[in-house]
């Protein structure tokens, strides 16, 4: 199947790579951060500030937007680009991960999984067809498929085995409902190498917890699907950097070079640029707007709390390299005061900086792959931060 995803620059130290996936909303240059609109909207952020912070894909979950407002009510109202107003690309994640992590009662037979809502205990079956469909009444640009994930930092290798069997056989279900959904995909490759994308696109997910020979099965399995990308699903759930480090080199090695990795909720600079190094595309995480609530800001220098003390005379940007309306307009001084008094503002402008950080992170990555620079690049910039 072909991917319109157009690998520009090889790094030739390392597997890091840039490239440009088109969808059906533009495209989108890689390696790039996603912030997560987990209920169809990036906590405390309006799609605007989005765009002003350059964001260029969001993450959204099915299972969240299936059990509210409805993936039936989004399709009515013209789908969720229509719905949060956002003119760039979506993907959404299969709804795999939240059912095992917040539902209760969940139920893994061979036909789907069968659990009851965190809301009001009402009971669900997600299907590897069911749960396209309801992407398909999203209308997200990237669909995901349902697979089976350990929510485990130990697994026992059996339990990953099993887990990995599954979602093997339910990728199979997935990809020829895919087919059955979008017989016409529309992928055109124009003359100056670019690509016209007329559908949403399908991206498998690979498991294997820990174990890098799982891991090398799982992707080998996944290259032989019609699929546009992968999403590398089941780390950063507490394993050793090492034991990540193993498990994504296990995936990459194994995948055509000419379709775009994932990695689903990774989104520390330092595990990023790790993976980059490997060979990893795309990335999200909820971290840097969760942190942000509580007072954390990234900056080159590392992490600090505005609500320390030591803040409430300065009159510094939080960054002084940050180009962010929050650093354009705003002291330290300031946004102390605003956390400390409880207002909600702070929690919109930290976040704003908190998502530049990642962006303008992505596009110096981006740079470096590009000037063959990405390792001294790497180490210069986890010295400093570290
Ligand atoms: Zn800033």
């Amino acid at each position: 199947m072909i991917s319109p995803f157009r690998i520009l620059t090889k790094d030739p130290q390392s597997k890091a790579r840039t490239g440009l996936l088109y969808t059906k909303h533009g495209f989108v240059q890689t390696p790039v951060f996603m912030p997560v609109a987990t209920q169809a909207t990036v906590k405390a952020l309006t799609s605007q500030d989005l765009s002003d912070v350059g964001a260029q894909c969001l993450l959204s979950n099915t299972y969240h937007l299936y059990l509210r407002p409805g993936t039936k009510t989004l399709k009515k109202l013209g789908g969720l680009h229509k719905f949060m107003r956002w003119g760039g690309s979506i993907l959404t994640d299969s709804g795999g991960f939240q059912v095992y992590s917040l539902s209760q009662l969940r139920k893994i037979t061979e036909e789907g999984v069968l659990f009851r809502s965190h809301h009001d205990g009402s009971k669900h079956l997600f299907t590897p067809e069911n749960v396209i469909e309801f992407e398909n009444e999203i209308g997200s640009d990237i669909w995901t498929m349902l697979d089976v994930c350990i929510h485990a930092k130990d697994p026992a290798k059996r339990d990953a085995r099993e887990a990995l069997e599954q979602t093997k056989r339910w990728a199979v279900r997935a990809a020829a409902q895919y087919q059955k959904t979008v017989p016409q995909q529309n992928i055109t490759q124009n003359e100056d190498g670019s690509f016209a994308v007329g559908n949403s696109l399908l991206f498998g997910i690979i498991q294997g917890a820990v174990f890098p020979d799982l891991r090398k099965e799982a992707a080998l399995h996944m290259a032989s699907l019609p699929t546009h990308g992968y999403c590398i699903g089941g780390l950063s759930l507490g394993e050793t950097m090492e034991q990540m480090n193993e498990s994504v080199l296990a995936v990459t090695e194994n995948l055509p070079e000419g379709k775009p990795r994932y990695f689903m909720g990774l989104g520390t600079p330092v595990e990023i640029l790790n993976c980059v190094e490997r060979g990893v595309d795309m990335f999200d995480c909820v971290w840097p707007t969760r942190v942000a609530r509580n007072g954390m800001v990234m900056t080159d220098e590392g992490r600090m709390n505005i609500k320390n003390a030591c803040f409430r005379l300065d009159e510094r940007p939080l960054d002084e390299n940050c180009d962010c309306f929050t650093c354009r307009n705003y002291s330290r001084a300031y946004l102390c005061h605003l956390f400390r008094s409880g207002e909600l503002t702070s929690h919109r402008l930290l976040s704003i900086h908190n998502i530049r950080f990642l962006t303008r992170t992505m596009e110096r990555i981006r740079a470096a792959i590009e000037n063959g620079s990405f390792k001294s690049f790497k180490e210069e910039f986890i010295r400093k931060y570290q």
